[in-house]
């Protein structure tokens, strides 16, 4: 089968030519139709992510249909559609794991990170930790909400219950997370980077009620605030539009560095946190909600070939949606 493959470091993902994998004991082998490119990939082929499987296939918003399954897999049957996400295994017997927390557990696998994804015609997954797709969606369009979507989903959650709520970085998380916070009648209030007209007209299409640049102050106190781009400055940044007793939460796996700040801002019982991974639970309330909504997603193709044109066209921040690979 064809994958785009990961060998070192630092370096352009190389088109190889590999084996099937096969379905072990309680695994799925699934019939790739789309995998999704989400900037947790970035991080990872960059080395900012520490100590990958490598060679690796990247890739973790993945859908499609499942070719074999393995002996002891009970939830799915040949032919089903299926939605692979990160989180791709967990131990089920840590203190995390046993308190509804999977999502931090400390010997938890991630596909398209410690274990090969979805950027190849082919995958393997652990069944239990794999989705049925709800039919309100084509592959295309369902892909972005296994990572992008499910990730924007725990951070609202993490939000509380904002009734005025700011998104620091208007890209593929932020479009799905605007319409479910639009649906439960949130207001949106969107920061971009400084004069980047293009995003600010997708958030106000998207329903935003304000949109500026991330360096302006917001029209009205925040009660919450997402950040999804990776960028620490905009912590101070946005404790500054932040209403006493609100939260900001931070949606990404990595983040430059946070600068200091008085202790004043934060002061009040402001809160900054972060999110991390997804449990199944979150991802079937999530699936569940979004065929209710219904989300559209916003998404540009790439053949899996161009998998790199797709990366840095990502890292330029010239994508509007999010970037999907089709084998
Ligand atoms: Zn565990
Ligand atoms: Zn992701």
């Amino acid at each position: 089968m064809r994958a785009m493959r990961l060998h070192a470091i630092g370096q352009p993902l190389a088109a190889d030519d590999i084996s099937v994998p096969q379905a072990r004991n309680g695994q799925l082998l699934v019939r790739i139709s789309a995998c999704a490119v989400c900037r947790t990939d970035l991080h990872v082929v960059a080395g900012e992510l520490a100590e990958p499987k490598l060679p690796l296939v990247p890739g973790h918003e993945i859908v499609g249909r499942v070719e074999q399954v393995g002996e002891r897999v009970e939830n799915f049957r040949v032919g089903d559609r299926v939605g692979i996400p990160w989180l791709g295994w967990t131990c089920g017997e840590c203190e995390f794991c046993k308190s509804g927390r999977e999502n931090l557990c400390e010997r938890a696998r991630f596909t398209g990170y410690t274990i090969d994804g979805g950027y190849a015609e082919f995958t393997v997954a652990d069944a239990r930790f794999a989705f049925q797709m709800p039919d309100t969606f084509d592959d295309v369009s369902a892909a972005p909400l296994l990572c992008v979507g499910l990730i924007g989903y725990r951070s609202l959650r993490k939000a509380g219950d904002p009734k005025r709520l700011g998104i620091y970085g208007f890209g593929a998380a932020a479009h799905i997370v605007a319409q479910i916070a639009r649906f439960e009648g949130r207001e949106i209030f969107a920061f971009t980077r400084p004069g980047d007209d293009e995003a600010q007209s997708f958030a106000r299409r998207l329903g935003a009620s304000w949109a500026g640049g991330s360096d302006e102050e917001a029209p009205e106190q925040l009660d919450a605030a997402i950040i999804f781009a990776p960028i620490g400055a905009l912590v101070p940044a946005a404790l500054q539009n932040l209403k006493r007793g609100g939260t900001i939460v931070c949606g990404g796996i990595h983040m430059s560095d946070i600068p200091s700040f008085p202790y004043r801002d934060l002061w009040q019982e402001r809160t900054i946190a972060s999110v991390a991974n997804l449990t199944r639970r979150d991802g079937e309330e999530f699936l569940e909600l979004v065929a209710r909504v219904p989300i559209k997603t916003e998404t540009q193709m790439f053949p899996l070939e161009r998998a790199n044109e797709a990366l840095e066209a990502l890292r330029c921040g010239r994508l509007r949606g999010a970037a999907v690979l089709v084998p």
